[in-house]
């Protein structure tokens, strides 16, 4: 019997590794070529990928918090918390940490094995720290991963973070660099690298990925998961979103993105970055459950569970576990 290889049948260049050896020297052109796979070479490749770094059957859970509501100065376009926005959405103070600490308990309880925090702040102030470190320490004697979201950090910041058992800090580059300015005036793509290297440098865990559906062109999408999978070292959980249309923000009536898009967005994240965690994250409450399978069948493998992300909401705890189990999947043990 004949082996034929996956390039023999795709016309992928021989330089592709499809069992996943973590590179950083991703070209444009190379990613360009897996956007264009036809669809079942990409999928096989990304299950590949996948299958040599993860078990294919568990989902890693997390659950997110919005521990400091709206009011934010940034402009993102696609933000309900944006003060630059009228959506309606009422600006709320920081949380009390016991507060939080009860939803962390209920995440738990629910199954899920991180905890993620997230405040609209451009950067927190050293006062705001001092609760978000305790809040962080009461997560981690939950026995759960934490995570926070708190906009750009200075180094100060950031130790102050790591000592508290901080485990992962999310801050997304959002898209491409050329499209950025579309989306964001008052932070700069160079910015948000710098908080990455600050947080790398302090030795927490990066969250990085992105949002499509913002009305970016493929290109844009190729030039985001480059601008992740050449990152020095790859996001340990790569998020990737469909932009949520909120009425009032700049992107609400924005055509929609096509499911194979999103689900090859997800795919190539797989096959770029194959030791990370890539998330299926905002937008799955609009995808049907057959378009979420295709997504962990392309190599997602972590989920955000709750009723809600942030400000938007999610899908029912029961349905999401009603589609693992109907697809014979489980949660990733801690
Ligand atoms: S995405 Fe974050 S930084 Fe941007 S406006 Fe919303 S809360 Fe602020």
């Amino acid at each position: 019997m004949s082996v034929v290889s996956l390039d023999s049948f795709s016309g992928a260049p021989a330089e592709f590794h499809p069992v996943g050896i973590a590179r950083h020297d991703w070209t444009r052109e190379e990613i360009r070529a897996l956007f264009a796979l036809p669809f079942p070479d990409l999928i096989f490749q990304a299950q590949t990928v996948h299958r040599a770094n993860f078990d294919p059957t568990q989902v890693q859970i997390s659950t997110l918090l919005s521990i400091k509501t709206g009011g934010c100065p940034e402009d993102c376009a696609y933000c309900p918390q944006s003060s630059a926005y009228e959506t309606g959405l009422k600006a709320e103070k920081l949380m009390d940490v016991e507060a939080v600490l009860e939803e962390a308990r209920a995440a738990k309880a629910a199954g899920a094995s991180r905890f993620c925090m997230g405040a609209a702040w451009r950067s927190p102030k050293d006062r705001d720290l001092d609760k978000v470190c305790a809040m962080v320490e009461g997560v981690k004697a939950l026995g759960m991963e934490s995570c926070v979201t708190l906009g750009m950090l200075t180094r100060p910041q950031a130790d102050r973070l790591k000592g508290a058992g901080l485990d992962y800090y999310n801050h997304n580059l959002d898209t491409s660099p050329e499209f950025y300015g579309d989306i964001i005036s008052t932070r700069t793509y160079q910015d948000r690298l710098d908080t990455l290297e600050t947080v790398r440098e302090a030795g927490i865990n990066v969250c990085c990925g992105g949002i499509v559906g913002m009305g970016e062109g493929q290109e844009d999408r190729v030039g985001m998961v480059h601008a992740l999978a050449t990152l020095p070292s790859h996001p340990e959980s790569v998020p990737i979103n469909m932009l949520v249309q909120v009425e009032g923000t700049p992107l609400a009536g924005e055509g929609r993105l096509d499911a194979f898009d999103f689900v090859r967005t997800i795919a190539v994240a797989r096959i770029t970055m194959p030791e990370s965690m890539v998330r299926l994250s905002a937008g799955r409450e609009d995808m049907t459950d057959e378009v979420q399978a295709l997504c962990l069948l392309a190599g997602a493998n972590s989920i955000f569970y709750g009723p809600k992300l942030l400000t938007t909401p999610n899908p029912a705890q029961d349905r999401d576990m009603r589609l693992l189990e109907k697809l014979g999947m489980a949660p990733m043990p801690l």
